[in-house]
């Protein structure tokens, strides 16, 4: 499946990069393709993802908490996984840090004096605000808009009270346990089609994006992708091998379904049907911990997406002539860090969020228009990186509660769509 996948990608771009070198100016191919096969196919991939969210999320977690059945192990996990977040996080933060500052991307680029300055800046969150809205006023609401970490919120409360009331909650949660068994077979179901999907996707947005655009930027552009490339190859797979124990080659093997999605769909949270799958189903972790692990971390888990915004914040530093000075980059993890907890994995997050970064700083917030060109395709490999550390979290957390069937992990084909 993943090869396949994998095909279809690569035709995706290529044939997108012809349409936007040759052939974007014809109303035809504009009108009937661009704007029309591929983006009606590609949205309405996107949306079969997203549509599975909620109710697998929500299913799953259930499950997972009665099957912990016993609230300290919950809170055991929780915290576990947590301060692994923080960790991978800041540890992909410093070293995108240290090697742009040793390379200093932008030293030698002067700026235009009228260089396009467009970019406004959405309204950040506000730190205080991310725990005020952990509790939501109305689950509905946070169903509805789809809210994850109210929504992790309300079903383990909802789930926790649904042990404490003992035998009478046993059907329920036989329902619920039903219920995720469905989801996990839709998820099935739509991965079927995901190489056409995935296909109208890659061409859309790369006839609308070219290649072109990247070239200005290279220096930046390849900075993000070698830090990217080294935290999962090196931080991340050495982390799964002392920690997890566990073979990193086996683990990426089996990730390159989940990461071909993240990097096609821009967004970890729509990823989620899809990572859960691949730890639960291809990796033999049980549902207990893949169940709360991965969308927590799809949330509160970015280090592709901090990452970008070292290499970002020294670029446009030095744009900009501006020190930073220790404070600075101390500031910069520290508000990477947050703010990669308070956003959700959707497309385009990292951007708002460098916005919250840059303004703490006191960098100039117009400069993030510079690297906007890039950021699409950016923002597509940096969404691989976050799901593979969250799948790489949720494996460790798993393995130290002894969660993992290693047989699962181990058989090559387990849980592959034609087994
Ligand atoms: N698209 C990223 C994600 O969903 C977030 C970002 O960096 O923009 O994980």
């Amino acid at each position: 499946m993943a090869t396949k996948i994998i095909i279809w990608m690569i035709a995706g771009f290529l044939l997108g990069s012809l349409i936007n070198t040759f052939a974007f100016d014809v109303a035809f191919i504009q009108d009937y393709l661009v704007y029309g096969l591929f983006h009606i196919v590609g949205t309405i991939f996107i949306n079969l993802l997203k549509m599975l969210v909620v109710p697998l999320v929500t299913f799953s977690l259930i499950c997972g908490v009665c099957g912990i059945g016993d609230v300290k192990k919950l809170g055991r996990v929780g915290i576990k996984a947590f301060c692994l977040f923080l960790l991978t996080t800041t540890l992909a933060i410093s070293l995108a840090l240290l090697v742009s500052v040793t390379i200093n991307p932008g030293k030698d680029f002067h700026l235009a004096p009228n260089a396009q300055t467009e970019f406004v800046a959405p309204e950040p969150p506000l730190i205080t605000q991310v725990f005020i809205d952990l509790v939501p006023s109305n689950p509905v609401t946070a169903f509805a808009e789809g809210n994850m970490l109210q929504i992790i919120f309300f079903t383990i409360l909802f789930a926790i009270c649904l042990l404490m009331i003992g035998k009478r909650g046993r059907s329920l949660i036989d329902g619920a346990e039903k219920l995720n068994e469905v989801m996990m077979q839709v998820v099935s179901v739509v991965m079927s089609i995901a190489p056409y999907g995935v296909f109208a996707i890659m061409t859309k947005t790369f006839a609308l994006q070219g290649i072109d655009l990247i070239l200005p930027m290279i220096g930046y552009f390849g900075i993000v992708i070698l830090v990217l490339f080294c935290h999962v190859t090196g931080t991340l797979m050495l982390l799964l091998k002392f920690f997890g124990r566990i073979s990193p080659i086996q683990f990426l093997k089996k990730m390159r379904t989940a990461q071909i999605f993240a990097f096609s769909t821009s967004s970890s949270n729509a990823t989620i049907p899809v990572t859960l799958r691949t730890v639960e189903k291809r990796m033999g972790v049980d549902n207990s911990t893949a169940s709360f692990v991965v969308p927590f971390g799809a949330t509160i888990n970015m280090d592709g997406t901090a990452i970008m915004q070292g290499v970002a914040t020294v670029f446009i530093a030095n744009i900009y002539g501006i020190e930073l000075g220790l404070t600075g980059y101390l500031t910069v993890i520290g508000m990477s860090v947050l703010a990669s907890i308070g956003t959700a994995g959707v497309p385009g997050v990292g951007l708002i969020m460098l916005a919250m970064v840059f303004d703490q700083l006191g960098l100039p917030v117009e400069g993030i228009a510079l690297i906007m060109g890039v950021d699409r395709v950016l923002d597509m490999m940096r969404t691989a990186v976050n799901v593979t550390g969250d799948a790489v979290i949720t494996m460790i957390v798993a393995r130290s509660e002894n969660n993992v069937s290693m047989e699962i992990f181990n058989d090559q084909d387990a849980g592959t769509l034609t087994h």
